[in-house]
C-alpha cells in the first residue's frame, strides 16, 4: 500500500549518489537500477505510470541485500528501508508472489510441525545430489545447489529438545553469586525469554547451547516458548505482509504469555526485524515487547559484571550489518570478545560479508564475490577464530572459507564467551 509517508521519504532523496559509494551490489555491479537512488528513480516512475509492476522491477528490487549501510550515509535522512518495504509488499499485491514461496509463507512457516516436515524432506532429497567441491554439504533445503558449503540441519531442533522443559533454571549457587551490574534486582533470579530464530533452531544449535549455558552461569533462568515462530524476515523479503503479520502476532503473544523480565536473541537480522519492524507491522501493541528486546551481546554487557580468563586463542569478529548498522551494537561484542580471547581487529570489520537470505539464494555468485573481501581480511588479520553475531554471517562466511580451503574456525560471540567461562571456572 503506497502510503503519505512512502511519497514523503520519495521526496526526501536529493539523487546525490553518495549510497553508490558504500553500497556492497553497486560497487560490484555498477548497475544504477541495483543501488538505493535508482531504486529511488524506480518508484517515482511507478508512481508516475512511467514503469509497471514487472519481474524486472521485482529482480531489481531483489537485488538489495538490505545491508542498511545506504541509510547510514544518506545526507537526507532518507528512510530507504521504508521505500524498498513498502515497494515489495505493493509488487506483492499487484503481481503475486512465485508459487513456491508463497506456499511456504502462507502454509508452512506459521505452523511448526509442518515446516519442521518440510526440512526433514528436502533434506532428504537435498542429499541425493551429487556434491562438486569438497567439503559441501547437502542438508538445507537448497536444492540442487551444489558447489556452495551448507551445514547440515542439527538432528534435533532446539525448540523440540526443549519442547517438555521450556524453563532452564539456573544452579541455586549461581544466583547467589550472579554478577549483576548495579540497579539489577539483587538476589532475585532473572527470568529471560529465548528468541531463538530459524537457522539457530534448525542449523546452529551449538549457538543455542551458549546462549543458555552464559544465562544459566551468570544466574539467569532461561525461558524458550515452543510456540515462538520465524521472525517473519522471509516473508517480508518477498512482501508477504500478511504473513509477516501473522507472525509477528505469534511471537508477540508467546512471548507475553511467558512472563519474562527480558527478551533475547543471537541473530542480528531477526534482531533487527523484531526490535524495528514490529512496531511497523503492530503498532503500539508491539512495544511491551520490543522494549524488553535485546541482543546477547547487549544484554550481557548492560547487565553483567563477570569476569572470566581470556582463552590463548587469536580472535577476530565480523560486524553483522543488521548489528551494527542496524542497532548501533559494535562496542558490547568487542567487549566480551577482548575479555575472553587474544582479540585481534580485522580492516574494515563493518564491511558487508556478502551473505543475506533471499539476496543470497538469488544471487549468489555475487555474494561470493562481495564476500571476498572479507574473506582476505580474516586471513589478513592471522586469527584463528572468527567471530559474530549472527548465523547468517556465519554461514556465509563458512561458505567463503571452504571457498579457499582457509583453516580458520568461524563462531558466534556466546560461544567464545561461554568456553571462556567454563574455563576460568575449571
Ligand atoms: S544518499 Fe540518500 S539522498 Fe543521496 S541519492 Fe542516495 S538515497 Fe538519495
Ligand atoms: S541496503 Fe545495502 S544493498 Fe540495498 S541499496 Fe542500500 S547499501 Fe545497497
Amino acid at each position: 500500500m503506497i502510503t503519505k509517508s512512502f511519497k514523503t521519504e520519495i521526496n526526501k532523496c536529493a539523487k546525490c549518489g553518495k549510497c553508490r559509494s558504500v553500497c556492497p551490489v553497486f560497487i560490484e555491479t555498477g548497475n544504477e537500477s541495483m543501488v538505493a537512488r535508482g531504486r529511488i528513480s524506480l518508484a517515482e516512475a511507478l508512481r508516475d505510470g512511467e514503469i509497471f509492476h514487472t519481474e524486472l522491477l521485482r529482480d531489481y528490487l531483489l537485488s538489495c541485500k538490505k545491508c542498511l549501510r545506504c541509510s547510514s550515509i544518506c545526507p537526507s535522512g532518507v528512510d530507504y528501508d521504508l521505500i524498498i518495504q513498502t515497494m515489495l509488499d505493493d509488487l506483492a499485491n499487484h503481481i503475486g508472489i512465485w508459487l513456491i514461496p508463497r506456499i511456504i509463507f502462507k502454509i508452512f512457516l506459521p505452523r511448526r510441525r509442518l515446516f519442521n516436515l518440510l526440512l526433514k524432506t528436502a533434506s532428504v532429497f537435498q542429499s541425493l545430489v551429487p556434491l562438486k567441491r569438497h567439503g559441501t554439504m547437502r542438508h538445507l533445503p537448497l536444492m540442487f545447489m551444489d558447489g556452495r558449503w551448507i551445514p547440515p540441519l542439527a538432528k534435533k531442533s532446539v525448540l523440540k529438545k526443549y519442547k517438555n522443559k521450556e524453563v532452564i533454571p539456573p544452579l541455586e549457587n549461581n544466583v547467589k553469586k550472579s554478577p549483576l551490574k548495579k540497579g539489577g534486582r539483587g538476589d532475585v533470579k532473572m527470568r529471560v525469554g529465548f528468541y531463538v530464530g530459524c537457522l539457530i533452531n534448525y542449523v546452529y544449535t551449538d549457538i543455542a547451547d551458549a546462549v543458555i549455558e552464559v544465562l544459566n552461569h551468570l544466574g539467569v533462568e532461561v525461558v524458550i516458548p515452543s510456540r515462538q515462530l520465524c521472525c517473519g524476515t522471509p516473508a517480508r523479503s518477498l512482501g508477504d505482509a500478511k504473513t509477516a503479520r501473522k507472525l509477528a502476532e505469534v511471537n508477540v503473544k508467546v512471548f507475553e504469555d511467558a512472563d519474562v523480565d527480558f527478551i533475547i536473541n543471537a541473530c542480528a537480522t531477526c534482531g533487527r526485524t523484531l526490535k524495528r519492524d514490529y512496531p511497523r507491522i503492530l503498532g503500539d501493541r508491539a512495544l511491551k515487547f520490543t522494549d524488553k528486546l535485546y541482543d546477547i551481546s547487549e544484554f550481557i554487557e548492560k547487565f553483567f559484571a563477570y569476569e572470566t580468563k581470556a582463552l590463548n586463542t587469536k580472535i577476530t569478529y565480523h560486524d553483522p550489518c543488521h548489528l551494527y548498522w542496524g542497532q548501533n551494537i559494535s562496542k558490547q561484542p568487542r567487549d566480551i570478545l577482548k575479555r575472553s580471547s587474544t582479540f585481534q581487529e580485522m580492516e574494515t570489520p563493518e564491511r558487508c560479508c556478502g551473505g543475506g537470505g533471499v539476496f543470497n539464494l538469488l544471487h549468489y555468485d555475487l555474494s561470493m564475490k562481495i564476500g571476498e573481501y572479507k574473506a582476505k581480511a580474516i586471513e589478513k588479520s592471522g586469527s584463528e577464530v572468527v567471530a559474530t553475531g549472527c548465523p547468517g554471517c556465519r554461514l556465509q562466511i563458512e561458505d567463503l572459507l571452504a571457498a579457499r580451503n582457509s583453516q580458520v574456525k568461524c563462531t558466534h560471540t556466546i560461544q567464545v564467551l561461554r568456553d571462556a567461562m567454563l574455563s576460568s571456572t575449571k
